[in-house]
């Protein structure tokens, strides 16, 4: 598909819409939820916004590319003013303080937020069904879950409520939904866009990115949240990607994962739709090298050990004092106890229980030592096959989106259905989910601060399969 953001821009301009009637109509669209897509409306920051980008156009000003376009914001990023829930009952009636980062970065480019988007609470989940806003329905069978964490902000872009929508991905988050819902998403390499003001879930792993329509819009919606920021320490500085720089491809090798495509959790179909992938991109004259890689199961161990000791460290500080709806007890200590048993569900609760199990005396060295040892032999193991292959391709799922309420009756189930896409963010790199290949799509991965490359190769994609 072509660029949605510069359609629009050249709507715009030509005065074929008023940005006015245009934010209007999502946000009538979006207020029938009819997918459970949204946690809350910004119809009054984003018609006010709406009105000053008319008044501008009327007045014959330039405005830029982002100018007076409708987006939406997954419900985990602060924006001044405005409910950042997280879908969870402890946060349901919190307000931001602030503004994140990236978020600002679009607000300076003039893009328009008009909503707070459904997902997973904290991030906590594959499915979207772990929310206090219901479940969110997927984009094309809507009695199948929208995937998680980020599923609303999937489910808005697919069904264009949103122009795009700015997600979090900390283990898969923005990839599996997008895979699940037939649209773009990208996990930029770590610390390209600046995690301040997004709700931390795993620190070490979480991740700012887009979901839209189109590689283009992709491009240009990186190039404008990229960038370091004295305020996120892990943050790091990166060149633009300019739009000539990702349209001839030069990539000569690709290579993917044996003991994905062999293993005996994947979909027959998907495996078969992958393997024809790969043949047709042979065909092209492009070398595909098969590789050896850790197990599925070594690298969901690895990523939950981690997640979870994160999460429960950085959760710790949602009790009710500070932040939260807080229930008085007879004590202090009772107090964070109820508060925080009654205010997070069920999966935040077991992960916040075993993430403090593995940090705790006695066990840290056997499980979270053990865990962080591993994640470096996952890092070096990426090191080498870069020096062999330019893009590593993989399915996104190794199935299809579930029913909804199916998967919620087997946690360690759904842990696992997120076996592709959780290494890649222990090796920090950029990946991407492109609407093709299989019936959740496909992933590309290049190497650490090589995002150009994946856009690149996803460009080439379009048009070879
Ligand atoms: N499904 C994974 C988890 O629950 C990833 C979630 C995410 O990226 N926020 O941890």
């Amino acid at each position: 598909m072509e660029s949605q953001i510069k359609k629009i821009h050249q709507q715009l301009v030509s005065k074929q819409i008023t940005c006015t009637t245009l934010v209007q109509e999502k946000l009538d669209l979006l207020k029938q939820n009819k997918y459970n897509s949204v946690n809350s409306l910004l119809d009054t920051l984003a018609l006010n916004l709406a009105s000053k980008v008319d008044a501008k156009i009327a007045n014959n000003e330039e405005i830029g590319l982002l100018e007076g376009i409708p987006f939406g914001i997954k419900d985990v990023y602060m924006l001044q003013g405005t409910y950042t829930t997280a879908s969870s009952k402890l946060l349901k009636n919190y307000k931001s303080a602030y503004t994140a980062s990236a978020i600002q970065k679009l607000l300076d480019a003039g893009a328009i937020p008009i909503v707070k988007e459904n997902c997973d609470s904290f991030g906590h989940g594959s499915s979207s069904e772990n929310t206090i806003f219901g479940a969110v329905k997927n984009a094309i069978n809507p009695e199948l879950v929208a995937g998680g964490s980020s599923g609303g902000s999937a489910v808005n872009v697919a069904k264009e409520y949103t122009v795009f929508s700015i997600g979090g991905d900390t283990g898969g988050s923005i990839r599996q939904p997008a895979g699940y819902n037939h649209i773009y998403g990208l996990k930029p390499t770590y610390g390209r866009i600046s995690r301040y003001g997004l709700m931390a879930y795993a620190s070490s792993t979480d991740c700012v990115g887009p979901l839209a329509k189109s590689v283009e819009d992709i491009r240009i919606l990186l190039n404008v949240m990229s960038g370091k920021d004295p305020k996120d320490q892990t943050s790091i500085t990166s060149t633009e990607i300019s739009e000539k720089a990702i349209l001839n491809n030069n990539i000569k090798t690709i290579g993917y994962f044996k003991n994905f495509i062999e293993s005996e959790a994947i979909d027959p179909k998907i495996k078969a739709d992958f393997l024809t992938s790969i043949e047709k991109i042979k065909a092209t004259g492009i070398k595909v090298k098969a590789l050896d890689f850790f197990k599925s199961d070594i690298l969901v161990s690895t990523y939950y050990t981690l997640a979870m000791a994160e999460t429960a460290s950085n959760l710790s500080r949602l009790d009710g004092t500070n932040y939260g709806n807080r229930i008085e007890a007879e004590n202090l200590i009772e107090t964070y106890a109820v508060t925080r048993s009654e205010n997070f569900s069920e999966e935040t609760k077991r992960r916040i229980v075993g993430g403090n199990q593995v940090l705790s005396q006695g066990f840290s060295d056997e499980i979270y030592l053990k865990g962080l040892a591993l994640r470096d032999q996952i890092s070096e193991n990426f090191k080498k096959d870069f020096e062999e292959v330019d893009i590593i391709l993989s399915p996104v799922t190794p199935s299809t989106p579930p029913k909804i309420g199916e998967s919620l009756k087997d946690p360690h189930a759904m842990y696992l259905s997120d076996a592709y896409t959780v290494g890649f963010s222990l090796g920090q790199l950029p990946t991407l989910t492109v609407p093709q290949g299989t019936a959740t799509g496909l992933q590309i991965t290049a190497a650490k601060n090589n995002d150009e490359l994946v856009l690149k190769f996803a460009n080439f994609l379009k048009e070879t399969i």
